[in-house]
């Protein structure tokens, strides 16, 4: 089923031009072929088979571009298309309708959060040296902040470290979960710069360095298997006297920390935006079956259960897709009260999105698990959220520490801004 996507009355002009175009590639040229594009590599398919799946990729890549569609996080100086954060914000819900289009519009994780960081942070001969490529699609990249041994909802307690020694950093530290590990050229390594003799490893100040891949003591332990597959790319890594000259540090000494929140703070919108788009399918899935499928005598639209399912999860999406644009206008504003709100949806929404397609599978009866649809891949990945870009507990004691300091300030919260 093709999105219903038409323009938005409260919207300008620009944005639902682009929602719409966008919606025209998702609905015509990907959602069609998502059986073809995104099938894993078949025993016994041929040569000429795979090369048809990646010029079909390739085809779609050319015509996001040529619509003028492709990178939405990037400035247009970058390739990309520059856009503000609401209209980017509006765009990702629309993207997020076909499972994988994300990445035909140019926007690959972890390589699109680590392009952000670059043209914030990096040099003008960081940008030529490992921004240009990575747009380019010439070489790929890992984000390497989160340790076993340390609590990663607490980035305070990291402890891979790097001392320098001349104008090189040595790096000594093991992470793991560090996405897209088996294909990087490069990694962005959260670490801290520590005295020689230090004997605090929570001590110095956090700076994030740019180490290649291919740099001796890069060792990858594993890709980590993860809901029962053998094998990810989501890979534990030891930084084992990594040398790499001290020309790597990504922005100042010190600015690791603020880095990764800016990484990941506004960042949590488009997420958000992302599983909406996501919900919203997974909510046509759902309605689309119950109003065809036969159970007892009569289609499940016309059993209460079904209708409860359908009314409840068109409260979760429109609860979730209204608080979320909420607090994208917040941010747009630049309002410092968005804080609270981007923790808000981080909880929220990633639990509505797994209601919703906990429902939709429950329709859909033995389908709803099937390969056949995207509805297993989605409930993994909205159980993950809730994990991942820290974890539920750590938001909401922030939502419960600015809500309680306003009101030691003798305020009450003021809910209309
Ligand atoms: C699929 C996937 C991809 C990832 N990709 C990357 C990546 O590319 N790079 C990277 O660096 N990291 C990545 N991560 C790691 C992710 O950022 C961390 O898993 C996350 O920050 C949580 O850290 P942790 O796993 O160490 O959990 P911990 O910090 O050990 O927390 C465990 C649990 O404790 C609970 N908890 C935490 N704090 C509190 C509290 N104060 N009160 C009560 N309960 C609490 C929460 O329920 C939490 O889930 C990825 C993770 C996943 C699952």
């Amino acid at each position: 089923m093709a999105m219903n996507c038409k323009p938005v009355p409260t919207l300008d002009a620009r944005i639902n031009d682009i929602r719409m175009r966008t919606a025209e590639i998702v609905n015509n040229d990907i959602i069609p072929n998502e059986g073809r594009l995104w099938a894993e590599r078949r025993e016994g398919e041929s040569f000429h088979e795979r090369t048809e799946i990646l010029e079909l990729r390739a085809e779609i890549k050319e015509k996001v571009k040529k619509a003028g569609l492709w990178a939405p996080h990037l400035p247009k100086e970058y390739g990309g298309m520059g856009l503000d954060f609401l209209a980017h914000a509006y765009m990702n819900e629309v993207l997020a309708y076909a499972i994988g289009a994300a990445s035909l519009f140019g926007v690959v994780a972890p390589n699109s959060g680590n392009q952000s960081i670059l043209v914030k942070y990096g040099t003008e001969e960081q940008k030529q040296q490992w921004l240009m490529p990575l747009i380019e699609g010439t070489m790929e990249s890992g984000f390497s902040m989160t340790e076993p041994h340390n609590p990663g909802s607490d980035p305070r307690s990291l402890t891979t470290a790097a001392v320098v020694d001349g104008d090189e950093f040595v790096i000594n530290g093991h992470k793991w979960f560090t996405s897209n590990g088996i294909d990087a050229d490069f990694f962005i390594v959260m670490c801290r710069v520590q005295d020689k003799d230090s004997t605090d490893p929570r001590s110095g100040p956090m700076v994030q360095i740019i180490v290649p891949a291919a740099t001796k003591g890069v060792n990858i332990v594993r890709g980590i298997g993860v809901w029962g597959r053998r094998e990810s790319d989501h890979c534990e890594v030891k930084y084992e006297n990594v040398r790499v000259p001290v020309k790597n540090a990504l922005g100042r000494v010190g600015e690791g920390h603020q880095a990764a929140q800016d990484r990941l703070g506004a960042g949590r919108i488009f997420h958000c935006m992302n599983s909406i788009g996501q919900m919203w399918r997974a909510f046509d899935l759902m309605v689309d079956r119950a109003a065809k499928r036969e159970v007892h005598g009569g289609v499940l639209a016309d059993k209460q259960f079904t209708q409860g399912a359908i009314a409840d999860s068109y409260i979760d999406i429109q609860t979730a897709r209204l608080f979320t644009i909420h607090a994208a206008e917040k941010i747009d504003q630049g309002l410092q009260a968005a804080r609270t709100d981007i923790s808000a949806i981080k909880v929220y929404v990633p639990a509505a999105y797994t209601r919703v397609v906990d429902r939709a599978i429950q329709i859909w009866g033995a389908a709803g698990v099937s390969n056949d649809l995207p509805l297993w891949g989605m409930y993994q990945g909205a159980r993950t959220l809730r994990i991942a870009d820290g974890p539920d507990e750590v938001h909401k004691i922030l939502i419960a520490k600015n809500v309680l300091g306003q009101y030691a300030k003798g305020e009450g919260w003021d809910f209309g801004n």
